[in-house]
């Protein structure tokens, strides 16, 4: 069964979704995009049950693009390789590198399919039309040119992605940060207007906390585009953040299902009016943070844009903020940013400290943040209070807090972060499904 494959002669966007620039929705097919993470292609036997389920999609008539990861820690082996042969490699082989893990899994899947008695076809990024900015390591996608994957669908083939990678403006093959192969599925979703999305994983969908963390944890039916945002924002690494953010500007129906069960997994979407909302939907915990203390800096206009604008020039991502007045017209600021950069601060801060005459500075890589989401919370009073009151009553000193209309986030120390997210999975009753704001405060 064919589906309606959009068709195109001209390159260049044409009728498709420009990923990236003008917004333009594709015609809805009944085409299925499914991704089989690392863990689903990990050896020859998950390769088989990979290629039985993708077949099984093909015969219940939907024309199918898959999109697979490198095998189990295919990348993780491969950036060591590299560390052993040089400290500090080319961003651009990093790269051709680390692109090779999704092409192995990709032939591997085809072959297993043609075993299967079905047609099918592997790409690379390049050949699937997935076009890139130039920023090696973690490209962004400009665009989609999918005429090629429109093409083997048309002759009834079974089209392999590798993912995580495309080629750049410049033409070179770049990949798209870690987890990327979820962005490569969302956007070709998004680019053929599939039917729907399936990230199948080495979890049946997504719970309310990580259950590794906490046994307890509850699967999801549903969580909307926005909470998932926050939750994967905040730490959740079950899904690639760029994916959200794609699914969710381009409406594409995206599932998170088990590669191992027949379960249906969770439905991430958006949020219909009148919908019954959880007032707490998850906990996440993020580890790879730093904290950044500028003792007494003069408290006089522009010093914090000064010290911001010129963290953000030197590309750093500053996440939680807050400033202390302290006597003598004098503050601290302290915040939070990826560990990874300390180098690139400490070289931003010692530039500034003449300047702007604040006396040290001091980092402290042993923090934690714990977030609570919901889009309940919006209209929930007291959450807020809750958390803290949970926190104290383990101990657990908050460093710095920071909000949002659906999220709260606390700083606190890393050696207390599995017992903040167990606590807190315990004091807003996640294992119970619809908690009511008086169970929460009983
Ligand atoms: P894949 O290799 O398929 O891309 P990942 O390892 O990237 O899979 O993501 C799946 C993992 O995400 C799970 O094994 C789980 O431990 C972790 N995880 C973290 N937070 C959550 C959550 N809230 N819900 C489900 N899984 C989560
Ligand atoms: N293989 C890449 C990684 O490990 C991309 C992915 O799996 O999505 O990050
Ligand atoms: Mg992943």
């Amino acid at each position: 069964m064919q589906g309606q494959v959009p068709q195109t002669e001209d390159a260049v966007g044409s009728q498709y979704v420009v990923i990236g620039g003008p917004e333009r929705k594709a015609e809805r097919t009944n085409i299925i995009v499914m991704k089989f993470g690392g863990t689903s292609v990990a050896d020859a036997t998950c390769i088989k049950r990979v290629a039985n389920r993708i077949v099984d999609a093909r015969k219940a008539g939907h024309p199918v693009v898959a999109v697979v990861s490198a095998r189990g820690d295919t990348t993780d082996e491969l950036i060591e390789l590299a560390k052993e042969i040089s400290e500090n490699p080319p961003a651009r082989e990093m790269d051709m590198l680390l692109s090779t893990g999704e092409r192995i899994s990709a032939a591997l899947v085809a072959m297993a399919i043609h075993e299967l008695g079905y047609d099918a076809i592997s790409l690379t990024g390049s050949q699937a039309g997935i076009v890139t900015d130039t920023v090696h390591t973690k490209a962004k996608i400009l665009d989609i040119r999918p005429q090629r994957i429109s093409r083997a669908l048309e002759e009834d083939k079974i089209v392999l992605v590798a993912g995580f990678q495309g080629v750049s403006t410049n033409q070179d093959v770049t990949t798209l940060g870690r987890g990327g192969s979820d962005t490569t599925a969302v956007a070709l979703a998004a680019a053929l207007g599939a039917e729907a999305c399936m990230i199948f994983t080495d979890v049946d969908g997504i719970y309310t906390t990580d259950p590794r963390i906490v046994p307890e944890a509850r699967k999801l039916d549903f969580i909307s585009n926005d909470e998932m945002l926050e939750l994967t924002a905040s730490g959740a690494k079950v899904m690639m953040l760029r994916s959200i953010e794609v699914a969710r500007r381009f409406d594409v129906p995206l599932w998170v299902r088990s590669s191992f069960t027949d379960a249906p997994g969770t439905l991430i979407g958006q949020e219909e009016k009148g919908m019954e909302q959880a007032i707490v939907s998850g906990v996440t915990y993020a580890l790879g943070d730093a904290k950044v203390t500028i003792h007494d800096l003069p408290d006089r206009v522009g010093v914090a844009a000064k010290v911001f604008t010129t963290l953000a020039r030197a590309n750093v991502n500053v996440d939680v903020i807050i400033q202390n007045v302290s006597a003598g017209g004098a503050a601290d600021i302290s915040f939070t940013a990826d560990e990874n950069d300390l180098p690139k601060i400490t070289a931003v801060l010692d530039g500034l400290k003449g300047e702007l005459g604040f006396s040290s500075f001091d980092l402290d890589k042993e923090v934690a943040k714990v977030t609570l989401v919901g889009a309940g919370m919006k209209t929930y009073p007291g959450i807020a209070a809750k958390m803290f009151e949970t926190l104290a009553e383990n101990n657990i000193n908050i460093e710095m807090i920071s909000t949002s209309s659906i999220k709260i986030s606390c700083v606190i120390r890393k050696a207390q972060v599995e017992t903040a997210v167990k606590a807190l999975h315990a004091a807003f009753k996640l294992h119970e499904d619809m908690v009511s704001r008086e169970e929460i405060f009983s």
